[in-house]
């Protein structure tokens, strides 16, 4: 295995070892939902955790475990576990810590369905919740109360990329107990390694930038041993393990996350040049700009800014609408991430069932635009939106 010192590329190819069976040079796909024991008493031991060993693929995976390793390397985790989706290791990290009564603060920027499963899904269950922007640490800490047992916070925010500093929020939650959990899809861990900073629990939606491909929906958390262990029982109890299948696209989409976010990088900052400077463009909500609130924060904890930003229309939502309808190469969708660019309007689409009350807490606008800057020339994304723009 590449030890801690190695670097991101090289634990991002050897972190999970040489432990392929039959000298097989890439990781197998374990597709089996079933292993068999030696003897019944290798079963036995196997579930009396005196051995370790593989017995059903919604407790553990060879494939699932290699992609984990990686994972919990580039994080610099103890431990990571993944999961079927993102939602799936959000709802894990935050249920395998809460219970009626309990509270979670949760930053008010957040992808859409995130907040439906914070407000709506576990108040059903009588979990609190409140939204406050994790962005100023007063407010963070009038927030507080007795019974909050979790900060949640989505750095950079979707979909107005707000900053919230890890290192300045964490020790303001410690301090009372509070276990800090971040959502941190928008930068992966070559960008941001939350736990660094002091958080508890970093989560990615691996769907996004980790698998990289737009081929795979998935989750991953990573922890201490200790707490990943909480939220591997909770995976195990409530089903949501990942197949071994997506796992080894995952794992194969990993490795190249260093130099996909170079690129990445790159392309956004260009990019976000061009928007800013357009005319039809009123306003732009992206870090990576030195102009932005989020830029100076951003600098300290991130090494890169990302690919997705958003803008708003100087035309409302009519002007926003023709945009999306203008373009020609780029892809109409929700998600980021994907090698190619994608587009998308945030109010009817990722974040369209968030409450108006939540939506207009979060400065989402109708005449906002979301862009995933993909891989393409950056030329040809460019030609792509000027001749959109010319067409509104
Ligand atoms: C997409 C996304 C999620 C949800 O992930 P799924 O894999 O779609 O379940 C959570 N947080 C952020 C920031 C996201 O962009």
């Amino acid at each position: 295995m590449a030890s801690h010192e190695a670097g991101f590329m090289t634990r991002a190819l050897h972190a999970e070892g040489h432990t392929k069976p039959k000298n097989a040079h890439s990781v197998p796909i374990f597709q089996t939902s079933t292993f068999y024991f030696d003897t019944p008493e290798h079963g036995a031991d196997l579930f009396a955790g005196k051995q370790k060993g593989y017995i059903y693929t919604r407790i553990g995976n060879p494939t699932v475990e290699a992609y984990e390793q990686v994972v919990a390397s580039l994080e610099g985790a103890e431990e990571a576990v993944a999961f079927s989706s993102g939602l799936a290791a959000i709802f894990a990290t935050l249920m395998s810590r809460l219970k009626a009564g309990d509270h979670v603060l949760s930053g008010d920027t957040l992808y859409g369905p995130t907040v439906n499963q914070i407000g709506e899904l576990m108040g059903r269950y009588g979990i609190e919740s409140t939204f406050v922007d994790t962005s100023d640490l007063a407010a963070v800490k009038r927030e507080l109360r007795p019974n909050t047992r979790v900060l949640f916070l989505e750095t950079p925010a979707n979909p107005t990329c707000r900053i919230t500093e890890i290192g300045a929020i964490s020790p303001l939650a410690h301090e009372v107990g509070v276990e800090v959990v971040v959502d941190a899809t928008f930068a992966t861990p070559y960008f941001l390694r939350p736990l660094e900073w002091g958080a508890d629990v970093s989560i990615h939606s691996t769907t996004k930038f980790i698998n990289g491909h737009g081929d795979v929906v998935g989750g991953i958390v990573s922890a201490s041993a200790e707490l990943a262990k909480r939220i591997r029982k909770f995976r195990t109890d409530a089903g949501a393990s990942p197949s071994p299948m997506d796992a080894f696209l995952s794992l194969r989409g990993v490795r190249t996350l260093a130099m996909r976010m170079e690129r990445h990088n790159a392309n956004a900052l260009v990019v976000a040049e061009f928007v800013r400077d357009h005319p039809k463009v009123r306003r732009m909500y992206f870090h990576g700009l030195p102009e932005d609130p989020g830029h100076a924060a951003a600098d300290r904890e991130m090494s890169g800014y990302g690919a997705t930003f958003s803008f708003e229309m100087r035309d409302g939502f009519d002007a926003a609408r023709a945009l999306l309808t203008g373009i020609k190469m780029m892809t109409l969708a929700v998600s980021l991430g994907t090698l190619d660019t994608l587009i998308q309007h945030p109010a009817s689409m990722t974040h369209a069932a968030v409450p108006e009350a939540i939506m207009r807490q979060q400065g989402l606008t109708p005449e906002m635009v979301r862009i995933h800057v993909g891989l393409e020339n950056v030329e040809d994304i460019i030609a792509d939106l000027r001749q959109a723009f010319a067409g509104i």
